[in-house]
């Protein structure tokens, strides 16, 4: 599924993924085929029992997405990736992989509305109950969460849309000492600014729709296993990756796959039972955003690096919170973390009433308000009055989102023509 690469990140965006061979396309080719075919019903025989690699149906794997998931999990330092159709699926998976009714995982508190109803609500009638712990805690009060059925720990490298650092090596501890994978949603981060393999994390997950497209056009999420978590050492309580698999004629993913059980399991079982199959034509415009996104990542961090330092000396503004400040909580963690900047996202107050922000933001030009977050083009959203407006003031602030935060994601392009705009709107 992935190639362990010498290539550095700026190439593998480039070039990973796709290796064609003589005489094949040199741009990566959308398989736009549910189906491929065989010469004998015995060899689709032996793909069907997992005994043969090779492609079949596209529910489960697709060359297109298959080479858009390999260039992924060579950025991000991984053996192995699979390709879902949201991040909400991907951040399902991720944990459903691992848990069954009756087993609980931990989970950071700040972390991106929808994930916290998935894992909240959703999860919960599935029978897998979750502890939200707060991820500034010290080390022993967020063990305090783990319980003997306790299967993972989850958090945001960036939390969306809070803008807080994760710790990950302290969170990478705490999962390893109770024998659990610690899994990363590196949305915000990207593997250009973060690798969170390399500070312990076991699994990354990510929301495609982000900065990985860059422009707003597919809904899209993938998976990418590190390949280092000991799965045996634990297996008692990974029994759906240590022991038989009925499904597969009592095949066991950690013998049959090794480092690349976690992957294989996510993709033979579950795409195969739940579908969330990520589109080929997706994938194919997925990779054209991978390829400029070390060039995007670095023009979004210096265009919110001047936007924040402007939202900061402005006397309108009451609170920014930007990691790349050098007064912010996070800017220690961020400088150790992801020490070439972290996203183009900036969550800020105005002083003045809930009103009040929101006819600032109607005033806008060239901003929009829009529910996206890490495109090319600068946008707005204020949560308090759209993604989380079923939330009192008293249950947004236990979410960690200030009833008066903007979430201003800037985009690639000109700061200074951002800057103006957010100017004439503070005035106007
Ligand atoms: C948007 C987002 C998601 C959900 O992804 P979709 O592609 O919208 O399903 C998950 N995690 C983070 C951090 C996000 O920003």
């Amino acid at each position: 599924m992935s190639e362990k690469s010498q290539f550095s990140p700026e190439t593998l965006c480039v070039q990973g993924g796709w290796n064609p061979k003589n005489g094949e396309p040199r741009v990566l080719p959308i398989y736009q085929s549910t189906t491929f075919r065989y010469s004998t019903s015995e060899q689709m025989a032996r793909l069907f029992d997992l005994e043969e690699s090779g492609y079949f149906y596209t529910r489960l794997q697709n060359p297109t997405n298959d080479a858009v998931a390999s260039k992924i999990a060579a950025l991000e330092g991984g053996v192995g990736a699979m390709l879902t159709s949201s991040g909400q699926a991907a951040n399902f998976y991720a944990i459903f992989n691992i848990c069954e009714a009756g087993d609980h995982f931990v989970c950071s508190s700040t972390i991106y509305g929808g994930t916290f109803n998935l894992y909240g609500v959703t999860l919960k009638k599935l029978g897998i109950d979750v502890t939200f712990i707060e991820p500034d805690d010290d080390e022993a009060t967020i063990e305090a969460a783990f319980r003997p059925n306790t299967k993972a720990l989850f958090g945001e490298t960036l939390s969306n849309p809070g803008m807080q650092v994760l710790d990950i090596e302290k969170f990478a501890r705490i999962a390893h000492r109770h024998g659990v994978p610690l899994i990363v949603d590196n949305t915000f981060a990207t593997p250009i600014n973060c690798r969170p393999f390399e500070w312990g994390a076991d699994i990354v997950t990510h929301s495609t729709t982000k900065y990985m497209d860059g422009h707003a056009t597919c809904v899209g999420g993938a998976i990418v296993d590190s390949g280092n978590f000991d799965w045996e050492a634990h297996a008692d309580k990974f029994p759906g990756l240590t022991r038989p698999d009925e499904s597969y004629h009592g095949l066991t993913y950690t013998k049959a796959f090794g480092k690349l059980a976690y992957i294989t399991k996510a993709t033979a079982q579950l795409m195969r039972d739940l579908g969330s199959t990520q589109s080929p034509q997706n994938a194919f415009l997925l990779n054209l955003g991978l390829e400029t996104l070390h060039l995007r990542m670095a023009r979004h961090c210096e265009n919110a690096q001047k936007v924040a330092e402007f939202l900061q000396n402005s006397p309108q503004v009451a609170w920014v919170h930007y990691p790349g400040l050098p007064g912010d909580k996070y800017h220690a963690l961020a400088r150790k973390y992801m020490p070439n900047g972290t996203c183009g996202v900036i969550a800020f107050g105005l002083k003045g009433s809930r009103q009040e922000a929101i006819e600032f933001m109607d005033r806008l030009k060239l901003a929009a308000i829009v529910t996206h977050v890490a495109d090319a083009r600068t946008c707005v959203l204020h949560p308090a009055s759209h993604t989380h407006r079923q939330l009192s003031d008293e249950q947004l602030i236990e979410a960690g989102v200030a009833p008066d935060l903007i979430r201003l994601s800037v985009g690639i392009e000109n700061a200074d023509d951002i800057i103006a705009d957010l100017c004439q709107a503070m005035n106007g």
